[in-house]
């Protein structure tokens, strides 16, 4: 049976999309994909706030966490751990051979630019990277802030960020705060089927990545750059998905950008309102996120037969992320679900669990 996913990725995928991506397939040196590829990387800078290069990879999200690490960072990188998805960055750091520290908060807490301030004030750091919205505990960190800060104390330091359960689904302004390199899959926010992960990239950040050795070739930027003047990829892209994503663009247009993120934080409202009625919120309440909600699970439930229960009435929530897994579960907020569908999720579960 069908099941609406209430999973942090990948996500619910409407119809429109879907029909969006069963077309007729087109070469993707003809002309007809580089107007697509050329039209979605426009409406992307005009959502993101951005003049930067964008590259659309043909990958899931953490390929493309390893190519930020590899084409930007020479030798010396600060990293963070506030969950699973920060803690595997700084993981692909380790396994490139970088020099690292590691900004290590307890799961449910933020990164805050004052740590980072800290660590970055060590000195010899090139770049930073923050998980903007740590998705294994429902903790959106203050990056707007982070980038205010490296930009006036440490002009030198390039900020990587990882907005893959944030893009789309809360405002990113990627230029006005001094971010070099954004990524993120179509699989969470964007609400597509997951395979595109789409990067933003500084010229300050091109730049450094020229002087940096073994870059590889799948997610080497000057490959990437190469192309993307012509409005195309190195290597065959994922073309019914980027026809998904310029019809999504579209739709996220239509809908209007503000009246989407107002939309995602009714649902996180909602969802945290029956969290502290029923159970309680697990991560810090001054930095919760507008995508998932981390339900500290205080009545002890069995989460899997929870989510057995709810499979039967066609839904599917996700259990805490590692560490956390029975200790927390999660719901997830984001993409093209509306309020109504969070609002008929929490009372199957009222039903389910008799509260
Ligand atoms: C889902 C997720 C990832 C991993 O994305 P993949 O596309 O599966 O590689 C990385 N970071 C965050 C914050 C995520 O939510």
């Amino acid at each position: 049976m069908y099941k609406k996913l209430f999973i942090p990725g990948p996500t619910h995928v409407d119809d429109e999309i879907l029909e969006a991506m069963s077309v007729p397939m087109i070469g993707h040196r003809d002309s007809l994909y580089s107007d697509l590829h050329g039209a979605v990387v426009t409406k992307l800078k005009k959502f993101l706030g951005t003049d930067d290069h964008i590259y659309l990879s043909t990958s899931s999200s953490t390929g493309m966490m390893e190519g930020a690490i590899r084409n930007v960072v020479h030798n010396k990188v600060l990293m963070t751990d506030c969950g699973a998805f920060s803690k595997r960055w700084t993981e692909i750091a380790q396994l490139n051979g970088k020099e690292i520290d590691v900004i290590k908060v307890e799961m449910g807490q933020a990164v805050t630019p004052e740590m980072v301030d800290e660590y970055l004030s060590k000195g010899g750091f090139e770049a930073v990277c923050i998980t903007h919205n740590e998705t294994s505990t429902g903790v959106m960190n203050p990056i707007e802030e982070i980038g205010a800060l490296v930009k006036e104390k440490y002009p030198d330091v390039l900020v990587c960020v990882d907005a893959v359960s944030s893009m789309a689904g809360a405002e990113i302004k990627v230029d006005q705060w001094n971010l070099d390199i954004v990524l993120a899959g179509t699989q969470k926010a964007f609400a597509l089927p997951p395979g595109l992960c789409v990067v933003t990239v500084s010229k300050r950040a091109l730049e450094k990545s020229l002087s940096v050795e073994n870059r590889g070739y799948y997610f080497n930027f000057e490959v990437l750059e190469k192309k993307a003047i012509k409005d195309q990829t190195p290597a065959t892209p994922a073309i019914s998905l980027v026809n998904a994503l310029n019809v999504q663009l579209d739709r996220i247009f239509a809908e209007g950008v503000e009246k989407r993120f107002q939309r995602h934080l009714d649902m996180a409202e909602h969802v945290r309102g029956w969290t502290q009625k029923n159970f309680a919120l697990y991560s810090d309440e001054n930095y919760l996120s507008p995508t998932v909600t981390n339900v500290h699970n205080t009545r002890e439930i069995d989460v899997v037969a929870l989510n057995a229960e709810l499979a039967k009435r066609g839904a599917m929530l996700s259990n805490g992320y590692g560490a956390l897994k029975g200790t927390c579960f999660r719901i997830a907020h984001m993409g093209d679900l509306q309020l109504a569908d969070v609002q008929w999720l929490t009372d199957q579960i009222d039903d389910i669990l008799g509260l």
